[in-house]
């Protein structure tokens, strides 16, 4: 008997078909004996071409708009309440459990409507106010995938990761405090375990020490189910999407992408930092301490085997692919250029540079220093740019004014594309494949860095060649 944690993510939970299908997956896993503690993201898609509503960016673009004086949310309600009681209706059968969650998704949808309604009122929105609310599709989603369980046969009980994911109050992107973390999470989970009951878990919420509701970020539903994992033993984490486990590239890109065996915690972290969006980039940390297995599995193909990621550098490396496994994109990224012949053998410019950029809360993407000292640059997403630009001004204000330092230089049109497989490091030549595929397509290299963690190679191209440069660098997959 193992103790499992799928993890469903937005499509997989986004139409009454979909979570009759989770459904299924999780009796197969207690046919075999299994425990289980589910991790639901809000629903996403469906295949109904009417209903293409992602919920929580429809969630968090009312929000927004009602902040700036929009009315989109009062629409936005009524959209969301048709998508979510449609399933309701028409896969939860008992009669009392359906008036029930019904009647929960209607109180969440009109605190939905109250607090944008006051957004409008203030005309700002701020990133306390901002988690409230995006978080609201977990918290309805979790309430009708139970309700769905019940109706097919499987005990399960609804929770909300307020009560047990503890987090720091960095709103947006909170962190889990595992202690506290793993003394609710035990408290909460197990005894239901112990009387066969599923819990169904809440992704991406988590709240404060004081109980402000908070989100771990964009995709963080991910991070949820391992931070749940690791609070409970877990046995594996399952990670549910809607494509067969990580992909050598993304399949939107290039339709011709292959699942990828096995991958080391070390290349998965690689591959997510740098732009695959299929998993969090912070997925694999609470799991590596215990080698909690990761496998990433498809929802709709679920006797595919899908990826596995290994903790073991051997086990990771022992499939059949050459040195480069994956290739990965991050567009709308802005290379930062300090230049200036007064750079050369001053000490401290490097010191001075990052500190500063740090202070405008950017993280920096990939660095490059070129020979003669004469420059230092970095890349920052697009969206940062400006700021920090301006801040790096401010800094080397005075070298400028003595002419020792060119003024600060912002280029908006990159994308930084990355080969990953931690044969990389070790395979003569692997570079030089990648450059002369880059120069038959005549795509020019901007900068280059190779290695945070010795499994990847990451190349700065033009905006435009973005796409262009992942196919050609996938033919070496
Ligand atoms: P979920 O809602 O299940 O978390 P996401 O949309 O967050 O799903 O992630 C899955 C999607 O990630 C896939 O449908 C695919 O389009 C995209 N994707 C991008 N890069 C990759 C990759 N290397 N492997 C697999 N999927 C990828
Ligand atoms: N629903 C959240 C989002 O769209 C979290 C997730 O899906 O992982 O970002
Ligand atoms: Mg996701």
């Amino acid at each position: 008997m193992a103790l499992i944690v799928p993890k469903f993510g937005g499509t997989s939970v986004g139409s009454a078909a979909a979570m009759q299908q989770v459904a299924r997956i999780v009796q197969d896993m207690q046919k075999n004996g299994d425990q289980v503690v589910v991790v639901t993201s809000a629903m996403g898609k469906s295949p109904d071409p009417n209903d293409q509503i992602k919920v929580t960016d429809l969630l968090i673009n009312s929000a927004r708009s009602a902040a700036a004086g929009g009315d989109d949310y009062v629409r936005a309600r009524h959209a969301l309440a048709l998508k979510h009681h449609n399933i309701i209706r028409s896969i939860v059968t008992d009669l009392a459990d359906r008036d029930a969650i019904s009647r929960e998704v209607e109180a969440l949808l009109a605190g939905f409507e109250a607090l944008c309604g006051s957004l409008r009122v203030l005309g700002e929105i701020t990133p306390r106010a901002l988690d409230a609310l995006s978080g609201l599709g977990e918290r309805i989603a979790a309430r009708i995938l139970a309700g769905v369980f019940r109706s097919m046969g499987i005990a399960a009980e609804s929770i909300d990761a307020t009560e047990i994911v503890v987090t720091n109050d960095n709103f947006g992107t909170a962190m889990p405090l595992m202690t506290q973390t793993r003394d609710k999470t035990r408290a909460r989970l197990l005894p239901l375990l112990a009387k066969g009951v599923v819990p169904v878990v809440t992704g991406f919420i988590g709240a404060t020490e004081k109980g402000v509701p908070t989100t771990l970020g964009r995709g963080g539903s991910d991070y949820s189910a391992s931070i749940v994992a690791a609070a409970v033993d877990a046995d594996e984490v399952h990670n549910y999407t809607d494509v067969d486990g990580v992909l050598s590239t993304d399949p939107r890109i290039a339709p011709d992408a292959h699942t990828i065996e096995v991958l080391t915690a070390q290349e998965m972290a690689e591959l997510s930092f740098y732009g695959a969006t299929v998993l969090h980039p912070l997925t694999i940390a609470p799991l590596v301490k215990q080698r909690i297995p990761l496998r990433v599995k498809n929802t709709f193909n679920p006797a595919h085997p899908g990826t596995i990621i290994a903790y073991d550098r051997a086990t990771g490396s022992a499939n059949k692919q050459g040195a480069i496994k994956a290739v990965t994109a991050i567009d709308k990224v802005s290379m930062v250029t300090v230049s200036g012949s007064g750079l050369r053998g001053v000490a401290g410019i490097a010191g001075r540079t990052f500190t500063a950029v740090a202070r405008t809360n950017t993280s920096v993407f990939m660095i490059s220093q070129a020979s003669a000292e004469q420059n230092i640059c970095f890349v920052v997403p697009q969206a940062s740019s400006e700021r920090v630009r301006e801040e790096l001004s401010r800094e080397f204000s005075r070298e400028i004014a003595n002419g020792e330092v060119d003024a600060v230089h912002a280029d908006d049109e990159a994308a930084i594309v990355t080969a990953v497989g931690i044969g990389i490091s070790e395979t003569p030549g692997v570079s030089g494949q990648v450059f002369t595929k880059l120069g038959e397509r005549g795509i020019n290299i901007l900068a280059i860095a190779q290695g945070s963690s010795e499994c990847g190679i990451s190349l700065l191209v033009r905006g435009s060649a973005s796409k262009n440069a992942v196919r050609a660098i996938h033919e070496l997959t």
